[in-house]
């Protein structure tokens, strides 16, 4: 194996790169990047990092100097345009081409954008980058309303952040409640009432009919029943799309994300994907086909891919888990809850600690915990038993 060319420089790209080196591959890496700067975590975009301007650094998954040391070639800036596999080639943006033995598939999704009357960048705002993070950290300083749009984890999230900086917060969803693709009611409720005795307000199952600006300023966003909600910062927060284009330009198969198998292979026997962007069949889901979207299944998928290569593991199947941090709440999932579990609650949610597990056929398929993080570690041991039960050639790390 000479070269391995990984296009996507996030959690799942990085981390590919650092393994490959850990287990002293001895190719060249060349790994490819479209922002202009170095790897970094996303996670504290949606939490302190809005708070805290103490710079970029600390999100960084490794300096400069280590890309330079382990000879890894790290091109920041450098968006890979297509895919040519006849002669295993990679064009650039540049015009240049890169060519590969292996080539791994690593780049994320993007924000789902608002297609509203008066909705264009300047009025609205979205989070995905550090430097989205940044411009959403200067506006909310001239800010004194806020609307968020879309009560998932990075609306929740953003909510929780504004209004300890001291913002007016209103959350507008179309569901009937926040989370709701990802939690339980019960988990759902409890959170609420949190952000509610903070301070903020929600609109659920609202419809948005356009937004009022002024000199491309936000001033408003207009429901669907004829109010306006007053808004100075608009925080679009409504889901993402998986980055295929490359993988569908090339030919391969796609379904809400590049279609992998359980090696993480796609059609192609030396094109990969792994993270956000990957759709894999899951052993712990009766072999679904699922695409997660967390620092733990980019990790592991690239971890597991740098042992893959290495000739080391046949085929990935990590316990998925997750977390997400509003206030000094802390929510932990494990595991990945099915549309016909049955939900049992444990603990106490008065006192702030409780835990909701899902199982079918009296088995554990995911536990939600709350401020609970002993219950969530015991959840992701059950967990790796079972895929241990299942037969999985490979359960090695929860
Ligand atoms: C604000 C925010 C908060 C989050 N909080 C949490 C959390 O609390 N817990 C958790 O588990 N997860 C969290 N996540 C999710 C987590 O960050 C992602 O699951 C993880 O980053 C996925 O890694 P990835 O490498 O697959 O994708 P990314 O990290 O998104 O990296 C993909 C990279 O590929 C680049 N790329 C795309 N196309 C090309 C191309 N053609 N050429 C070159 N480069 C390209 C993209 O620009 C991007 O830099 C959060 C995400 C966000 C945005």
């Amino acid at each position: 194996m000479d070269r391995v060319v990984i296009i996507g420089a996030g959690q799942a790209g990085c981390q590919l790169a650092v393994s490959l080196r850990e287990k002293n591959f001895p190719g060249d890496i060349v790994l490819l990047g479209d922002e202009g700067e170095l790897p970094y975590q996303r996670p504290p975009l949606s939490k302190a990092y809005l708070r805290d301007a103490s710079g970029s650094d600390a999100l960084r998954i490794k300096p400069a100097e280590f890309f330079v040391e382990r000879n890894i070639d790290f091109r920041a800036d450098t968006p890979a345009e297509s895919i040519d596999r006849s002669r295993r080639e990679v064009a650039l943006r540049s015009g240049e081409t890169v060519s590969y033995d292996r080539l791994v598939l690593a780049t994320g999704v993007r924000n789902r954008t608002v297609t509203l009357p008066n909705a264009d960048a300047k009025s609205i705002a979205y989070l995905r980058t550090r430097r989205e993070a940044e411009s959403l950290r200067l506006r909310m300083a001239q800010a004194r309303t806020v609307v968020v749009i879309g009560a998932g984890f990075i609306g929740m999230e953003f909510a929780a952040v504004a209004r300890q900086s001291g913002l007016d917060v209103t959350v507008i969803e179309q569901a009937d409640r926040s989370m709701s693709r990802a939690v339980s009611k019960i988990m759902s409720s409890f959170i609420e009432a949190r952000h509610r005795a903070e301070g903020v307000n929600f609109e659920f199952g609202a419809g948005i009919q356009g937004f009022e600006i002024r000199q491309s300023v936000a001033q408003a966003v207009c429901l669907n029943d004829g109010r306006s909600i007053p808004a100075d910062l608009v925080l679009a927060a409504v889901g993402v799309i998986p980055n295929t284009d490359l993988a569908e330009g090339a030919g391969l198969r796609t379904r809400n994300g590049i279609l992998v198998d359980r090696t993480l292979t796609t059609d192609d026997p030396v094109i990969h994907a792994i993270g956000d962007c990957a759709v894999y069949p899951h052993p712990l889901c009766g072999g679904r086909e699922i695409r997660l979207e967390s620092v733990q299944n980019a990790s592991d998928q690239a971890r597991f891919l740098a042992s893959a290569i290495m000739g080391e593991a046949t085929h990935y199947d990590s316990v998925p888990w997750f977390w997400s941090d509003q206030y000094d709440m802390k929510l932990q999932i494990a595991g990945v809850p099915g549309p016909d579990d049955i939900h049992q609650l444990s603990g106490d949610p008065i006192a702030g600690q409780f835990s909701v597990r899902h199982s079918t056929d009296g088995r554990l398929t995911a536990l939600e915990t709350m401020n609970q993080v002993r219950e969530h570690m015991l959840a992701r041991n059950d967990l790796k038993r079972t895929l241990v039960a299942i037969g999985s050639p490979s359960a090695s790390r929860v």
